[in-house]
């Protein structure tokens, strides 16, 4: 196709604002023509309140970009895709691995793109971590992904509220690197999730996993953190010690820095989601939104002091 799909974002907030606005703008395969968000609205495109009115007024869109929060994900992807737009879907993809999997069959049978994102695995680290990996003996592996939930979430309601995932909500972007860079798969054992007595969702969690050859995958999430964010991943092997930082922006191999890419999270989504829908496929991986679900089915939940919300 010559002219750039048209597109409609759902869903303006937080993450559409910063950045998948900027990530459009500078990709000439797509053109933003319509956004659905119950009060938000963009300038110089056409803005619906609701999913359904954008869908039926604006016929020729090609594409849809889901942003709102896990919650109404399913029944506003299923209603783009009835439609026959191609999806692309936020991190998580959904708030259970079973719409997840409904929905990537009903695109297939609408013969639609479906695009289940994962941002965090176009981080600058993530690809130079797998190709070493690839090789290597794992030992063990630590994952420390902490923040103050004040500062990165200030105000919003449905990270607490049921799928809303909580404290998984930045660390499925950890769990996602996890399933990406590493050789083997990985199993949920044993899991404790530090649930606020007035919140739904879990502000703490650790997560005892093994990999398929028995290396021990210890995972912490703290959203009680701060000033400063830890996210970290550190894979120990028989070669030494793979480090990753700052969310995936920084790499270091037996303690030396390994020179990357400069960032471009959201462009890489936007570039994918291009060629997936240009080359007639999806890409849809429920690994990350597993472990979360294994997480609640296996693990221990304790009452914490509540939030205060
Ligand atoms: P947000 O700031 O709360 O924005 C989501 C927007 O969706 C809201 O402003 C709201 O706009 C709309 N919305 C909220 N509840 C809704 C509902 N029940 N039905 C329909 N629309 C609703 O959240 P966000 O931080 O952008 O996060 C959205 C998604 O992006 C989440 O899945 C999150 O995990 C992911 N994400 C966030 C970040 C981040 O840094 N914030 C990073 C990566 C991914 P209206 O009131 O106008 O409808």
């Amino acid at each position: 196709m010559n002219r750039p799909y048209r597109l409609g974002i759902v869903g303006v907030g937080k993450i559409a604002r910063d950045q998948h606005l900027p990530a459009i703008a500078g990709n000439p395969g797509f053109a933003l023509v319509a956004t659905a968000s119950r009060n938000a609205q963009v300038n110089g495109v056409r803005n619906y309140t609701h999913i359904g009115a954008m869908l039926e007024a604006e016929t020729d869109l090609d594409a849809v970009s889901l942003c709102a929060p896990p919650q109404v994900r399913y029944e506003q992807a299923r209603a783009a895709l009835e439609a026959g737009k191609h999806v692309m879907l936020e991190k998580p993809p959904g708030a259970s691995v079973s719409e997840v999997i409904a929905l990537s069959e009903f695109a297939r049978k609408q013969n639609r793109t479906l695009f289940a994102t994962w941002h965090s695995r176009c981080a600058s680290a993530v690809e130079p971590a797998r190709y070493w990996l690839a090789e290597r003996e794992i030992r063990a592996v630590h994952v420390r992904w902490k923040e103050d939930v004040r500062r990165w979430h200030p105000g919003q309601q449905w990270i607490w509220e049921s799928g809303g995932l909580g404290v998984f909500d930045p660390g499925i972007n950890a769990l996602s690197i996890v399933t990406r860079i590493l050789p083997h798969e990985v199993l949920l054992r044993d899991a404790t999730l530090h649930v606020p007595a007035d919140c739904s969702t879990p502000i703490a969690a650790e997560l005892d996993c093994i990999d398929t050859n028995g290396a021990p995958v210890h995972v912490e999430f703290d959203w009680r953190h701060g000033p400063v964010e830890q996210w970290q991943i550190d894979v120990e092997t028989t070669d030494g010690l793979l480090s990753i930082s700052e969310g995936g922006k920084r790499l270091a191999i037996a303690g030396d820095p390994v020179a990357l890419e400069p960032e471009r999270e959201y462009a890489a989504l936007y570039e994918r989601f291009h060629w997936l829908i240009a080359h007639g496929t999806d890409d849809v991986d429920v690994r990350p939104l597993r472990l979360v679900a294994d997480a609640f089915l296996l693990g221990k939940q304790i009452e914490v002091e509540a939030f205060g919300r």
